[in-house]
């Protein structure tokens, strides 16, 4: 089978929009025609050349599509039916996928880290060579093979556009802020980066029933779209310190870095109040070490952790997000940025590395 795919060959150098061959779907796998894929901020690591992965690759792991067909083992979805695809294709049956995070299976992050599935095979050539995935699912092309497992099945009420969203920036916001930080009703919510993830932790501490949610970015655009969407109080990064002292002396009962650098983490834990809780949401650049002080932790108790895809199973968490957007408690239009067609993809890339509030997204089938 013939797709049209965002080939990257390596940072510095353009994508290229090329024919690729896909394998036939095996018994267990779903077929998926992509309708929007969003350019996710560990995207721009690989195009910035901040991450080693083999190349050429497929690019994408943030989308929603229509089933185009499905293997004869396949019985939760069918032809016609509406995606989201979940990033996560794990193994099923290591410790971390018994106990329900399968985006913590060792087996995918060696695939991920491989530029594969779990089984090591991409199912995708060019020019007769293998071609890579990103992040284990490489959606950012007109038709994609998927297993079963991460073909989650949307429903109505949602436009593609706006679930391919849900398919990482809103699963690892929302569920940053309920499943890792597991923010109470009342609490201090204190949330550094506001970018697409950062913008749904906003969500997130607001669905939690947060008291205050403060907001820290450089980019006025994205504080303002905070404020919108839940943020009491927002600053550029300068002026944190004198908000907190003035506003929040005993700190924040939740901090969260969803940008991933070792100042923005060292940030966070030291706004965090003693006993509180710090998450690591945003993903560093390889090698990056933190240096913190050990009184955070043995004077002032502080808890530490990192998150990854939001802490809770992608089938469970999805449900529940959808509900929350049903609702209208989860809110998602506000999120979208520009939309360009697969041959636009350099200009989806530059508009998100240029720091464009909404999610950029390619829509392929445009
Ligand atoms: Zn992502
Ligand atoms: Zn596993």
């Amino acid at each position: 089978m013939k797709s049209r795919a965002a080939v990257f060959y390596g940072a510095g150098q353009p994508l290229e929009v090329r024919e690729i061959d896909l394998d036939e779907p095996r018994p267990g796998d779903v077929l998926v025609r992509m309708a929007a894929v969003g350019i996710c901020g560990t995207e721009l690591h690989s195009i910035k050349g901040e991450w080693e992965r083999p190349t050429p690759s497929v690019l994408g792991h943030e989308g929603a599509g229509i089933v185009e067909a499905v293997g004869d083992a396949v019985t939760s979805v069918k032809p016609g039916d509406r995606v989201v695809l979940s990033w996560a294709p794990s193994c099923g049956d290591c410790a971390d996928c018994r106990r329900g995070r399968p985006a913590a299976c060792v087996t995918l992050h060696r695939a991920i880290g491989g530029g594969t599935l779990v089984d090591g095979t991409t199912g995708m050539t060019i020019d007769d060579e293998m071609l890579y995935r990103g992040t284990a699912t490489g959606c950012m092309q007109e038709l994609v093979t998927v297993t079963e497992r991460v073909a989650l099945p949307l429903g109505d009420g949602v436009t593609l556009e706006e679930a391919a969203l849900l398919g990482c920036a809103a699963m690892t916001g929302v569920g940053a802020v309920l499943f890792a930080a597991r923010t109470e009703p009342g609490e201090v919510v204190l949330v550094i980066g506001a970018g697409g993830v950062g913008q749904f932790c906003v969500q997130g501490a607001r669905i939690a029933g947060a008291e205050a949610i403060i907001v820290v970015d450089p980019l006025d655009a994205r504080l303002e779209l905070a404020c919108e969407l839940g943020a009491t109080h927002t600053t550029g990064p300068d002026g944190l310190k004198e908000l907190m002292k003035s506003t929040f002396p005993d700190g924040a009962d939740r901090a969260l870095d969803v940008v991933g650098n070792p100042e923005t983490s060292a940030l966070a834990l030291r706004f965090t109040r003693s006993g509180g809780t710090c998450v690591i949401v945003g993903i560093p650049a390889t090698g990056e070490r933190l240096d913190l002080d050990f009184g955070e932790f043995n004077r002032r108790e502080k808890f530490l952790t990192g998150t990854m895809y939001g802490s809770e199973d992608p089938a469970v968490a999805l449900p529940l997000l959808l509900d929350h957007v049903r609702e209208g408690r989860l809110r998602l239009r506000e999120l979208l940025g520009q939309t360009y067609p697969l041959d636009n993809v350099n200009e989806a890339f530059e508009a998100s590395l240029s720091g464009s509030p909404g999610r950029v997204l390619v829509v392929p089938g445009r």
